[in-house]
Formats: structure tokens, C-alpha cells, sequence
């Protein structure tokens, strides 16, 4: 599918758009628009639509803000959970500088510059299929979530009385109005917890499809008086939510990773990748796992990554290899929680893949056994390495791991550790409950 401006402007007439969303995404994750009416449109799709980048956190300062959004086309659709009248659109945009050049701090632009490079190495697509997980909480009389959810709730009103499996539902109908294939939608191990797969694509849209998931997610959630939230580990003592994140590289339609001679059925680059990932993860988690709650989720005990290791069984590895082979061989890689920046995420993910397939680089030894009944004698014994165990450790390991920065480029770089740093420290001199609670009586 590719539309032509005359297509928009057409589309918007006949389907009776008012409003135009063009939506961009800051570095940290949160998507951000500048809402149009429908008059806008020719404006629009000819990258004429300015905004205050200065307005948006780690864009760029006021004496250079003047900044455009160029739409990627393909990315029109309407939103299906707004009424007939008053339908609202949106385009996905790259975000550029006055003088026409991309601008280096657009996220969507990182994940561009690494693809690129992906395509000079003869991989033309990278494929990647998430698997974000999130809670239903309810809210309370003012509208503010709760922890509770509705499982515990309504706990003898089963199957289609469940009020979070029936919002699951309609949010899985949403997303498949606006083209999500829908792979399969279930309830995750927590009570509360829910998880929805869409078919992977092409990364580029991947990390669009993320945004408009998490859209998606939380409008259909509060429509009906829950609140969703990707917030990585909301319940102590209870399962996270994760965003597996399955990968795959492609030359001319086929898949790199597979090879029916190859050890296990996978390919050298497929062994390659798995390494190089292995070799930045630690550079790489103040991105894929980016808040100071991200780290309470990578604990022992909860399916939830916290060592280094591959595995093509085992679910406490770092790595997995699902045993699908042909075109659905793949790399799932666990650690990822889905309050990433999907585009820096997919970023950073493929460009530590190529820099194994670059380096000629070679995993260490598969584990299959359960690294969590291991102690720490006997990890150090195989050389079982542990992930960030803060976002202060891992805010240290991205500023050691020169690829990621590269990656990132020094814009986005700079701008994301000062930020994670004011965000770690905000944290780290706050008096916490828990705090409280141990202390005040002992001491
Ligand atoms: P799990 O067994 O880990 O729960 P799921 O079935 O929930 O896995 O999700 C698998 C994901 O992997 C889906 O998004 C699917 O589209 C994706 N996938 C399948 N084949 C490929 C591939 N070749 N490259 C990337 N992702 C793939
Ligand atoms: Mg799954
Ligand atoms: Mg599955
Ligand atoms: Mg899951
Ligand atoms: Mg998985």
C-alpha cells in the first residue's frame, strides 16, 4: 500500500475527516501531536506543518526551534473508537529541521539511520513482532487508576461477563480497523495482566504499530472505565509486564537466520546476531528497560530475564530461540519492557545484531538449564554475567558501550542520559514507604 497526497486529501474529503493528528514520538517514549482540522490538509502533506520543538523535552533549545513534520503517508488511518461525526485521522511523521535536513534527535530518524545501515550489509528488512504486556486496573470515583483490577473483582463473573477480557476484545477489533493482523490476545499470568500479538512486520512500522498499540490500548481501556498501563512492574510480588521483542533479518525474501545445514537449523549471522546482542545488552537496557521501575521487573522468579544467556528452550534465558524454523526463525529477546522508546529500542537491538554479524562474533555456550536455581558460584563458574540491576547501572553501561551511543547519535545520547540521570536521582533521594516502614520504629 502507498498513498499519494492526491489519495489523502481525497480520503479525507470522502471519509469526512475534521480532525488530522500529526504525531511524532519524544525521546523518551511519548507520542506527541499537533492536531490539525481537515482545512490543514494540503498544508499537511506537503511538509509545510511547523511546530516549537523547543516545547518538547530533549528536542532542541528556543533559538532553534522552528521545526517540520514531513507525514509518512502510508501511516493514514482513522481512529475507529471516534465517532461518525467529527472523525479524527492521523499521520505518523518524520520530524526535520527548517533547512530540510532530518532532524538528528527524532527517534524515528535513529531507527532510519540503523535500517540503512542494515540494507548496505545486503539485508533488506528487518522483521520484528512484539509482545507488550500491560494491566486493566479500575479506577476510582475521580477517574485516578487503582491497582485493583477486575479479575479479583469480579471474580465469579467468568469468560465474557469479565469486564477486562471484554476490553480486550474491542480493543483487539480496534486495531484490526486500523490493519493490525492479530496473532492471538490472552490473559497473561497476572491477575489483571493481558497481553495482545500482532503479526510482525518490517521495523519501521513495528515501532509505529507499538505507538498506536499503546494508543490503542489505553483510549479502549478508559472508554471503558479501566485504566491500562505499560508500566513495567506495577505489583510487587506479582509477574511484570515484558515486551518480548522477536527479530529477523531478510535478503530478498528469505530468512538470514535460517539454515537447515546449521547447527540447531540456525545460520552463522543467525549466531552472530545472538552474540553481538549478548555483547552491547548491558549498553543497551537504559533503553530497552528505561525507567527506575523497569529494574524491579528484572528479578529472579517471574519469567523476567535477569542474566546473560541464549537458550532455544529455556524461558529463563535472556535470549530464546523458539523452535519455529523456515521463515519464522527467529531471536526473542526478553529483557525489553514495553515503556521503551520502540523506535530507539529497535534501534540499538539491530545495531548490536549487525555489529555481531559485522565482527564475525560467536555466542557463548547455550544454557539450558534454569539459570534462577543457580547461585552465584555457579554462574560466575560458566561466565553468567547479570543485566543492569538499576537504572543507575545501566545509565553507567550505555555510557560505556561506544556502539549505542553511536547508535543513538550524540543528540539523543546526551539529551536521554541527562535526562534518565535527573529521573535516577529524583528517585534516589526520595523517602519511600517501604523506607518507613522498616525504619521508623527500629531505629
Ligand atoms: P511466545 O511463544 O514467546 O509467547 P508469541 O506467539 O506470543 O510468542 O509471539 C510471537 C511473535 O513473533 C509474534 O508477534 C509473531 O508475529 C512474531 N514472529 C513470527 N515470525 C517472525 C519472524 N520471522 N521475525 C520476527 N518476528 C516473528
Ligand atoms: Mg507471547
Ligand atoms: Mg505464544
Ligand atoms: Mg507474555
Ligand atoms: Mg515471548
Amino acid at each position: 500500500m502507498a498513498y499519494t497526497k492526491e489519495d489523502i486529501i481525497r480520503m479525507v474529503k470522502e471519509e469526512d475527516i475534521e480532525f488530522i493528528r500529526m504525531q511524532f514520538t519524544d525521546i523518551f517514549g511519548q507520542l506527541k501531536n499537533v492536531a490539525l482540522t481537515a482545512s490543514q490538509i494540503e498544508k499537511a502533506v506537503n511538509n509545510e506543518i511547523m511546530f516549537d520543538g523547543s516545547s518538547i523535552e530533549g528536542f532542541v533549545r528556543i533559538d532553534e526551534s522552528d521545526q517540520y513534520l514531513y507525514p509518512d503517508l502510508d501511516s493514514f488511518v482513522a481512529f475507529p473508537w471516534r465517532p461518525a461525526h467529527g472523525k479524527v485521522a492521523r499521520l505518523i511523521c518524520d520530524v526535520y529541521n527548517a533547512d530540510g535536513t532530518p532532524f538528528v534527535g527524532d527517534p524515528r530518524g535513529v531507527l532510519k539511520r540503523v535500517l540503512k545501515k542494515a540494507r548496505d550489509m545486503g539485508f533488506d528488512t528487518f522483521n520484528v513482532g512484539p509482545e507488550a504486556e500491560f494491566f486493566l486496573f479500575q479506577t476510582d470515583e475521580e477517574g485516578k487508576p487503582t491497582t485493583k483490577t477486575n479479575d479479583e473483582a469480579g471474580y465469579f463473573d467468568l469468560g465474557p461477563l469479565d469486564h477486562g477480557e471484554s476490553t480486550r476484545r474491542e480493543i483487539c477489533l480496534a486495531l484490526e480497523q486500523m490493519g493490525f493482523e492479530i496473532e492471538a490476545s490472552h490473559h497473561e499470568v497476572a491477575a489483571g495482566q493481558h497481553e495482545i500479538d500482532f503479526k510482525y512486520t518490517e521495523a519501521l512500522k513495528a515501532a509505529d504499530n507499538i505507538m498506536t498499540f499503546k494508543l490503542a490500548v489505553k483510549t479502549l481501556a478508559q472508554k471503558n472505565g479501566l485504566h491500562a498501563t505499560f508500566m513495567p512492574k506495577p505489583i510487587f510480588g506479582v509477574a511484570g509486564s515484558g515486551m518480548h521483542t522477536n527479530m529477523s533479518l531478510f535478503k530478498n525474501g528469505e530468512n538470514v537466520f535460517c539454515d537447515p545445514k546449521g547447527e540447531k537449523g540456525l545460520s552463522k549471522e543467525c549466531y552472530s546476531f545472538i552474540a553481538g546482542l549478548l555483547h552491547h545488552v548491558k549498553g543497551m537496557a537504559a533503553v530497552t528497560n528505561p525507567l527506575v521501575n523497569s529494574y524491579k521487573r528484572l528479578v529472579p522468579g517471574y519469567e523476567a530475564p535477569c542474566y546473560l544467556s541464549w537458550s532455544a528452550s529455556n524461558r529463563s534465558a535472556l535470549i530464546r530461540i523458539p523452535a519455529t524454523r523456515g521463515q519464522g526463525t527467529r531471536v526473542e529477546l526478553r529483557s525489553p519492557d514495553p515503556s521503551c522508546n520502540p523506535y530507539l529500542e529497535l534501534a540499538v537491538c539491530l545495531a548490536a545484531g549487525l555489529d555481531g554479524i559485522e565482527k564475525g562474533m560467536t555466542p557463548p555456550a547455550e544454557i539450558t538449564e534454569n539459570i534462577y536455581a543457580m547461585d552465584e558460584d555457579a554462574r560466575d563458574a560458566r561466565g553468567i554475567s547479570a543485566l543492569p540491576g538499576s537504572l543507575e547501572e545501566a545509565i553507567e553501561a550505555l555510557e560505556a558501550d561506544q556502539l549505542v551511543l553511536d547508535t543513538l547519535g550524540s543528540h539523543v545520547a546526551e539529551n536521554y542520559i541527562e535526562g534518565k540521570r535527573k529521573e535516577w536521582d529524583e528517585y534516589r533521594t526520595r523517602v519511600s514507604s517501604w523506607e518507613r516502614e522498616k525504619y521508623i520504629i527500629n531505629y
